[in-house]
């Protein structure tokens, strides 16, 4: 015989929670499933370990599973687990109050909180599990009996003031949670959660890696649709399915996991049909456990660089999902990243907000970007053409870490590739590049522009190829952006051939007396003319020099060492900035017939009107010659036209 039912009430903050957690928290309902499985697949744990160190307890473990039970009549749902149990004491504890510390300050703070947004925040920082129930449920009815006891206890509740308690007979070990669904989230007079389908998609998404089956029966219909071909089940009504994969790769030892397993799992969370490029799986032990599968694609999706790309690493706890496209866990640049991160020690509740500022999650976010370029880096090391592609396929994205992530920034300058003077074939490392510097250089050499054709054939380049100085070659628009901001590469300076002055004889230190003394005899001759470009060209260009960097071209337009280069400026106009315009320097090349026949023509008439015409066509091609846009293109056609015409 049972003892009497006893009505109680439940503490004032568990009641205060349960109104919130009815009223305010979940914008998605459908996590009470999670919530009620992650519950039964912690039973089913304890018990599992009860058994083994415990053989007096005298249960069966063989078949430890979650069953789902749906009944249309009762409008019920049932999650049922053969875990431990409980016993009536822990129900009263466990159920009918929180006992988590901090509570009562919590719910305090909440009441404080001035909106909704404030309180989930406050929320999402303790989990909230059974109760979630009663988002779906106007009753939960609870049946537990605890392994290696005789009585069993049912609880239940309508979620207001009090619970009723009492002892049963004859329950199994285990518990039953049993929810009776509300008519308000039945759109068609049945109750989504009494949707089989509804069911299914809720574990597959939030429960598929629960360890311990989940199971539910077909219905007899469903059976026959479902299982085309399977003969023979549409007649049996008890025909169990499983619903989840429990197929959780990350958390077995990788020793245990082939490449065909980790390929598939790769391919299902990324929906790419390719294999993974490179695989990591790691595990952390200690104060905050968990396991991370991460997955570097071979080929960039499509969208990567739409402005709302979404980062690829799942967040589960304890392997149930709790969100996609975790921004914590993944800095942006590294976005293209695919995977799962498993932390044990979260709430089921948290929030992105709170994973934001949360240390231990900060900490593993550090931990994850070392093991990420760390494997790009032995990809570098190793697989030569798998890098390649690799880089071919991410390498401006990785490049973005160079303005995001100051603290990589050695680590993500060892892995950048880049084309180069050296090979047209093959792109090259820094490291390599620096290997090959001649006698006495330290400068790393580079122009960036919008083309490889556009750069090779710069004449900025040209003194450069001339005494054999290796170039790189930069044309992805970051490029622009990253070489404005990072000096140095392991002691070696950085600069562009387009800007400041060029001196290439001063890197080897061998210039003679005579030599000095032609070049200033040169500036001599010459600053009548270019004093006189300067006032010519004014409007276009900041100063008129004679050029070093020059040894085919009339002409160039270089910047000082701070000035934004012409495709850094276009891309800020491009974003809508209003900069002023950046004027830049017309250098000249004083060996070149054009040069020193508008030096002469100068001395015998300074004011033939025939110069200024000149002076801008000489300013315009420089500006074509290294792919700019001219000021004004028909000005410009008609002068060169009637220039031509002339000499006929
Ligand atoms: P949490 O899971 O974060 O502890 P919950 O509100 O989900 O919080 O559950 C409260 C407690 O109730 C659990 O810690 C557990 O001890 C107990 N409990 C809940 N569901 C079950 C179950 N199916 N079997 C055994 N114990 C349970
Ligand atoms: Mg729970």
């Amino acid at each position: 015989m049972a003892s009497p039912t006893e009505t109680l009430e439940f503490q004032a903050e568990t009641r205060q929670l349960l109104q919130l957690v009815i009223h305010s928290i979940y914008s998605n309902k459908d996590i009470f499933l999670r919530e009620l499985i992650s519950n039964a697949s912690d039973a089913l744990d304890k018990l599992r370990l009860e058994s083994l160190t415990d053989t007096a307890l005298g249960v069966d473990t063989s078949d430890l599973h979650i069953t789902l039970e749906v009944d249309r009549d009762a409008r019920t749902l049932t999650v049922r687990d053969n875990g431990v149990g409980m016993t009536r004491d822990d129900v009263v504890d466990l159920i009918g109050t929180i006992a988590k510390s901090g509570t009562a300050s919590l719910l305090a703070k909440i009441k404080e909180a001035k909106d909704a947004e404030a309180a989930q925040h406050l929320i999402g920082q303790f989990g909230v599990g059974f109760y979630s129930a009663f988002m779906v449920a106007d009753k939960v009815t609870l049946h537990t009996r605890r392994a290696g006891t005789e009585q069993g206890t049912v609880w239940e509740s309508d979620g207001e003031g009090t619970y009723t308690i009492a002892a049963a007979d004859g329950l199994p070990v285990g518990t039953s949670v049993t929810l009776h669904l509300k008519a308000e989230d039945s759109e068609d007079g049945l109750g989504d959660y009494l949707a089989r389908w509804k069911i299914r998609q809720i574990v597959k998404q939030y429960s598929d890696f629960i360890r311990w089956p989940i199971r539910m029966a077909t219905e007899p219909a469903e059976a026959k649709a479902d299982t085309d071909g399977e003969s023979g089940a549409e007649d049996s009504k008890d025909e169990l399915e499983t619903l989840n994969s429990m197929k959780a790769l990350w958390a077995r030892p990788r020793s245990e996991v082939t490449e065909a397993e980790y390929s598939e799992f790769y391919q299902q969370i990324s929906h790419d049909w390719q294999a993974p490029a490179e695989t990591i799986h790691m595990r952390a032990e200690g104060t905050f456990e968990y396991e991370a599968l991460l997955f570097l694609p071979s080929q960039a999706p499509f969208d990567l660089f739409s402005r709302d790309t979404k980062r690829g690493v799942q967040l589960y706890v304890k392997r149930v999902f709790i969100m996609d496209d975790c921004d914590a866990l993944m800095p942006n640049y590294l976005r293209f990243v695919k995977g799962v991160v498993d932390a044990h020690d979260l709430s089921l509740n948290v929030s992105r907000e709170i994973l934001q500022h949360d240390r231990q999650i900060t900490a593993v976010r550090r931990r994850l970007v070392k093991k990420v370029l760390g494997a790009i880096r032995d990809m570098q090391a190793t697989r030569t053409e798998d890098y390649t592609k690799f880089w071919e396929q991410f390498g401006r994205v990785v490049k973005e870490g160079l303005i995001e992530d100051r603290d990589n920034t050695d680590a993500l300058l060892e892995l950048l590739s880049a084309a180069s003077t050296n090979d047209p074939e093959k792109t090259t490392t820094l490291r390599e590049y620096v290997a090959r510097m001649k006698e006495g250089q330290n400068t790393i050499y580079f122009l960036t522009g919008e083309t490889r054709a556009a750069v090779e054939n710069s004449p900025h380049m040209e003194a450069f190829t001339a005494k054999g100085y290796e170039v790189l070659i930069l044309t992805d628009p970051i490029d622009e952006v990253w070489t404005d901001q990072i000096p140095a590469f392991d002691g070696h300076r950085f600069q562009s051939v387009a800007k400041g002055q060029v001196d290439l004889d001063d890197d080897t230190a061998d210039e003679s007396e005579e030599a000095k003394a032609a070049k200033a005899q040169q500036e001599q001759d010459y600053a009548p003319l270019t004093a006189w470009l300067q006032t010519a060209l004014a409007e276009h260009v900041k100063q008129v020099r004679l050029s070093t960097r020059l040894t085919t071209s009339a002409a160039c337009l270089v910047g000082d060492a701070h000035d934004l280069t012409p495709t850094l400026e276009k891309m800020y106009r491009a974003m809508g900035q209003d900069l002023p315009a950046v004027k830049r320097i017309l250098e000249l090349n004083p060996t070149h017939p054009l040069v020193t026949a508008l030096r002469q023509a100068h001395q015998a008439n300074a004011d033939d009107p025939a110069l200024a015409e000149i002076a801008e066509l000489v300013h315009g091609s420089a500006l074509l010659a290294e792919g700019g846009d001219l000021p004004d293109p028909a000005r410009f056609t008609r002068l060169l036209t009637e220039r031509l015409t002339k000499t006929l």
